[in-house]
């Protein structure tokens, strides 16, 4: 079993005050494969002040000096980048060419990305060419960082990189369901030559180190993905302190599919809505159906489902993996069978587990068809592999459906129609819409509507999220 148990702290590798072991369980045999430790309060004090002090330091560094910090960072990447797709595939259940090509190479597209980003930002800027007033971007100051395990180095990255590019320090809190990649990357940082102090790394669980950093005097900014629930708590945690919070949260995706909708329409969104096993913020996990192609609809995502296959991370090939942990998937089989006592009709899955596998937190690709938006299978993120068909009649219905939900990050549409497609995407309301399966560019912004969250993480928009803007006045 891996020994994770030290925290890093001030560039280095430290005893945490106080012995608090948890296990990290494989989720595909359900196997203890590595120990860390939950922190203290003590260990997050710690962290803050080493992070206060090098942010003194850090935030006085020139852009073309970070740049070069990250683009060491980059080669350390490209160098381990097998190491942490093991990392990912062992703690989270991806299987390793989904975690190689696809959460692996989120983490380097967004350290990419960000780099050309910063090249071309400017901290300071005269507010217009007439004006005496001049305007500075500068780095808010000590940030702490809290992501989740279901894209776990995506989240790090979108949160780490900016924090670093932007001249803040921080301490990251990664999900302590998936820890391994978060402490390879921490590695990597170390390797990479950033000084003591600015990157600072605590496991801990939400209640412990998480609760601590949202209500911590000296930490000026919380940056956090994971539940609306927690998102809450978070919010309110930290109000005392009037930091700024910046939340990536849930979702519940309605993915339109109009009559015209180009052939494999249906097909694509039940392989967007499995993927990952379903564990995904902006999955499209409601497909709206349009009455006049509903049956065939239902009959192409009921074969589509039925082929997808289910097995262990560790294997190479197309298939998905196990969920996340027995707490996730205790819950997901929970809402599979209020789905059938509601009175959905089970047209593909099931709470039953897959052929062939008895161990590990498996779960059949599901599908209920004839689903209406008030059943709890449509209302609430389920964050496993399970889709809710709903049929509709007009435009104004789709949307009016779409929109209904608390949540608002991604949603979807799929019609040949340009000028519809347009129409109706302008009419959703979340912080993404697909049209077609299209996918956005690297360092597009992305981030939630409603309680999916606020601000957004990604591009000079995930950038703006760790700086202050001052305006000072009588420049010239
Ligand atoms: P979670 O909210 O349980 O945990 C996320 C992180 O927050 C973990 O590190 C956890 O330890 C910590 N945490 C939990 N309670 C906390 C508290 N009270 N105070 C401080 N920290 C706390 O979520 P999860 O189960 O790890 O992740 C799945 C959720 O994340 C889903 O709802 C998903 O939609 C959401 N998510 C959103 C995005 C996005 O960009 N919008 C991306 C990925 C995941």
């Amino acid at each position: 079993m891996l020994d994770k148990r030290k925290f890093y702290i001030n560039g280095e590798w430290i005893e945490p005050s106080k012995k608090n072991d948890f296990e990290v369980i494989n989720p595909s045999n359900e196997e203890k494969f590595a120990v860390i430790s939950l922190g203290t309060k003590a260990d997050v004090n710690l962290a803050v002040k080493v992070s206060k002090e090098a942010f003194e330091s850090w935030k006085e560094t020139t852009k073309e000096e970070r740049i070069k910090l990250l683009e060491n960072l980059l080669s350390v990447y490209k160098k381990r980048f097998s190491e942490m797709t093991e990392a990912i595939s062992k703690e989270m259940g991806a299987p390793m060419d989904w975690s190689s090509n696809v959460q692996n190479a989120s983490g380097q597209a967004h350290l990419e990305d960000f780099i050309i980003r910063l090249k071309n930002f400017k901290f300071d800027e005269q507010f217009d060419s007439k004006s005496n007033n001049q305007i500075f971007y500068e780095p808010i100051g000590v940030c702490g960082l809290i992501t989740p395990w279901n894209w776990p180095i995506n989240q790090i990255a979108l949160k780490v990189i900016p924090a670093l590019a932007t001249g803040c320090t921080m301490i990251l809190k990664p999900s302590e369901i998936a820890p391994v990649s978060a402490m390879l990357f921490a590695e990597m940082i170390h390797e990479a030559g950033f000084p003591p102090g600015v990157f600072n790394l605590v496991n801990g669980d939400g209640a412990g180190v998480g609760t601590f950093i949202s209500g911590h005097p000296d930490i000026d900014m919380v940056s956090f993905t994971g539940s609306t629930r927690a998102g809450k708590l978070i919010t309110k945690n930290a109000a005392e302190t009037i930091k700024r919070v910046c939340l990536e949260l849930g979702g519940k995706g309605g993915n339109i599919v109009f009559a015209d909708s180009y052939p494999n329409a249906v097909r694509d969104g039940i392989k967007n809505v499995m993927s990952n096993s379903g564990q995904s913020c902006d999955a499209p996990t409601r497909m709206l159906v349009e009455k006049s192609i509903y049956e065939r609809a239902v009959s192409e995502a009921v074969d589509e489902a039925n082929k997808i296959k289910v097995d262990i991370a560790s294997k190479k090939g197309d298939h998905i993996g196990p969920v996340v942990s027995k707490v996730q998937y205790d819950k997901i089989i929970n809402l599979i069978k209020d789905g059938i006592n509601e009175g959905a009709t089970l047209a593909a899955g099931g709470p039953e587990m897959p052929n062939g596998l008895n161990k590990g937190y498996f779960i059949k690709p599901t599908i209920f068809t004839d689903v209406t938006n008030d059943m709890q299978i449509a209302k609430k993120e389920i964050f496993g592999p399970v889709l809710s068909i709903i049929p509709f009649e007009t435009e104004e219905e789709a949307i009016s459906v779409t929109n209904d939900t608390e949540y608002g990050l991604g949603n979807y549409l799929q019609t040949e129609d340009k000028e519809k497609a347009k129409r109706v995407s302008k009419k959703l309301r979340s912080g993404i819409v697909y049209i077609n399966g299209n996918s956005p560019d690297s360092g597009t912004p992305f981030g939630g509507y409603k309680q999916s969250g606020n601000g957004r993480e990604g591009g000079s928009w995930g950038l703006e999220e760790y700086l202050e803007v001052k305006t000072i006045t009588g420049w010239k």
